[in-house]
C-alpha cells in the first residue's frame, strides 16, 4: 500500500478555507482538531478520505467507538432499516421494537451471571452520563455517598465523573494506586507493584482512620485508556472484585472504552472472570451512533422514577446500529482476533521498542494498545523507567499523519501512542500502520532536539 495514496499538488481551497473557519469560529476547547487538522469526507473501514484528497489510516477509531470501522455495511443496512420503516426517530424512554432487540442483544453478550438478573438504563448518549448515572444508582442502593476510584483514571467530563478521574482539581473521591507497571508507585512493579496496590486499597478500607468512610460504590477501568493504556492485571481486578464484596460495596466497570471486543474478550472483565455489580457502556455500543447505558443487578434497582433521566435516551438509529454491532462482532468471533491479531501487533512493537531507545514500554490488551515515548537522553530511575517525552510524542503523531495514519496521544503526560484500530482491520493493514508508525518514529526521532522530560509548556487538549 502506498504511503499516502494521492497528494494533489495544491490542495483545493474549500479544505483550506473550512480548517481556517474553524480554528476561527471555534472553542478553544476543542480537541482532536488541534492535533489533527484534516477535514475528513469519506470513510470507510480504516480509511478516512480527506477534503484534500489524501487518504489516511485511522487507527483514533472515534475514540474507540468505531469496532466495525467507519460505514461498514451492517450498520449503514441497519440504520437504513430504520427509516425505511417509518418508525419513530426520538422516543424519550418509551418502549419499541428496535429498543427491545438492542436490549435482547446486549443482554446476550454479558456474562450470564449478570444476564440473569439484570437491569439497564438508558441513559444521555455520553459515556460521561452512563457514569453519573452509575454514581446516584450505588449512592441510593447504599445509603453511602463517598466513591473510590483510581490514578490516572478518566471516567468523562459531567462533575462527577470528572471528579473520578485522574485529571480532578477538587474532589471528595478518593483515589487509590493503580497498578501501572511501567511507573509502579511502589517501585516494584509487575505482580507485585499489583498486590502492594491491592494491598493499599485493603488498608484505606479497614483502617477506620484512614480518613476515608467507607464509599458507595469503587469505580475501574480494566485497561485505564485514555490514562496511558495500561491493563489492570487480572489478579489484581480479582482482588477489588474480593474486597468490594467482602465489605458490600458495589464494584462499577466502567467498559465505555474496553467494551465490544475491543481487548480480546468480548467485555474486558472476563478476562479475569468478574462479574462486577454495575457495567457502564457508551462508545462501540451505538455502532457508531451517540449511546450510553448502565447495566446492573437487579438488588440495586432502588432508585426513584426520574433519578436519571434525560430527553434524548431513546436513539433509535443508534440502538439499530449498536445491535447490528454487538451482532456482528460476536457472531464473528471479531472478540477472538482482536486478541490473536493485539497480540502479534503487541509482539512487533516489542521488536519496535528494542531498536529505539525513545520507547520506554509498549503494552496493551487485544487491539488498544499503547507505546510510551520516553527522553532517551535522561538517566532512567531505579525501576529502569525514564521521564515521558511529550513533545517527541507529539512528533510522531505528527510525522505518523504526515505519513497516512491517525494515531492519537494519551497518558499521563500525554507522551503514549495509542493505537485503537477498528476490530475489522486486516493482517495487511495492521502491517501497513506499524510500517508507518516505525518510519514516523525514525523521522521523530532525527528531526526532534533529546528533551530533558516532560515540559511544562505542552498544552495538549484533552482526550474524549
Ligand atoms: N469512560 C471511559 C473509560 C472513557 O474512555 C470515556 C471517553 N474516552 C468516557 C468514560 C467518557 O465518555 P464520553 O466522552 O462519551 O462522555
Amino acid at each position: 500500500m502506498a504511503l499516502t495514496d494521492t497528494v494533489p499538488a495544491a490542495a483545493p481551497p474549500a479544505h483550506e478555507g473550512i480548517l481556517r473557519r474553524q480554528s476561527l469560529r471555534e472553542s478553544a476547547a476543542r480537541t482532536y482538531a488541534r492535533s489533527l487538522p484534516i477535514v475528513p469526507v469519506r470513510a470507510r473501514g480504516l480509511t478516512i478520505e480527506g477534503a484534500d484528497g489524501r487518504r489516511y489510516l485511522d487507527c483514533l477509531s472515534g475514540a474507540g467507538t468505531l469496532a466495525l470501522g467507519h460505514n461498514h455495511p451492517v450498520v449503514l443496512e441497519a440504520i437504513r432499516a430504520v427509516l425505511d420503516s417509518g418508525a419513530p426517530l426520538h422516543i424519550l424512554d418509551l418502549a419499541t421494537p428496535v429498543k427491545d432487540a438492542f436490549t435482547t442483544e446486549l443482554f446476550t453478550t454479558l456474562p450470564p451471571e449478570l444476564a440473569e438478573n439484570a437491569r439497564i438504563q438508558f441513559c444521555g448518549p455520553a459515556g460521561t452520563d452512563a457514569v453519573e448515572a452509575a454514581f446516584t444508582l450505588v449512592r441510593t442502593a447504599t445509603g453511602r455517598d463517598g466513591l473510590m476510584a483510581f490514578s490516572g483514571a478518566y471516567h468523562g467530563m459531567t462533575a462527577e465523573a470528572l471528579a473520578a478521574s485522574g485529571g480532578a482539581r477538587h474532589t471528595s473521591v478518593a483515589r487509590l494506586p493503580y497498578p501501572y507497571d511501567y511507573r509502579c508507585p511502589f517501585g516494584t512493579g509487575g505482580e507485585r507493584g499489583a498486590e502492594l496496590a491491592a494491598r493499599w486499597t485493603r488498608n484505606v478500607l479497614d483502617d477506620e482512620k484512614s480518613g476515608v468512610p467507607r464509599p458507595a460504590g469503587m469505580i475501574l477501568e480494566p485497561v485505564q485508556g485514555e490514562g496511558g493504556v495500561i491493563p489492570a492485571p487480572d489478579s489484581w481486578l480479582r482482588r477489588m472484585r474480593e474486597l468490594t464484596a467482602e465489605r458490600q460495596i458495589p464494584l462499577i466497570a466502567d467498559e465505555v472504552q474496553t467494551g465490544v471486543g475491543r481487548t480480546g474478550a468480548f467485555w474486558a472483565i472476563e478476562h479475569s472472570g468478574i462479574v462486577p455489580d454495575v457495567l457502564v457502556l457508551s462508545k462501540a455500543i451505538g455502532g457508531s451512533l451517540p449511546l450510553a447505558v448502565i447495566v446492573y443487578r437487579a438488588e440495586l434497582d432502588a432508585w426513584q422514577p426520574g433519578a436519571h433521566a434525560g430527553t434524548f435516551r431513546g436513539n433509535q438509529l443508534a440502538m439499530a446500529a449498536g445491535a447490528a454491532t454487538l451482532a456482528y462482532v460476536r457472531a464473528n468471533g471479531l472478540d477472538r482476533r482482536a486478541g490473536e491479531l493485539g497480540a502479534r501487533m503487541l509482539a512487533r512493537l516489542r521488536t519496535l521498542a528494542a531498536a529505539h531507545d525513545c520507547i520506554g514500554d509498549v503494552r496493551g490488551r487485544g487491539l488498544m494498545l499503547g507505546v510510551e515515548i520516553v527522553d532517551r537522553e535522561a538517566e532512567a530511575d531505579a525501576t529502569g523507567a525514564r521521564p515521558a517525552d511529550p513533545q517527541l510524542a507529539a512528533a510522531v503523531q505528527q510525522a505518523c499523519l504526515d505519513r497516512g495514519l491517525i494515531v492519537e496521544l494519551g497518558g499521563r503526560h500525554s507522551a503514549v501512542v495509542r493505537l485503537l484500530p477498528p476490530l475489522t482491520i486486516t493482517d495487511e493493514q495492521a502491517d501497513a500502520v506499524l510500517d508507518r508508525l516505525a518510519d514516523a518514529l525514525s523521522a521523530a526521532v532525527r528531526t526532534t532536539p533529546g528533551s530533558t522530560g516532560p515540559s511544562p509548556t505542552t498544552l495538549r487538549g484533552t482526550s474524549a
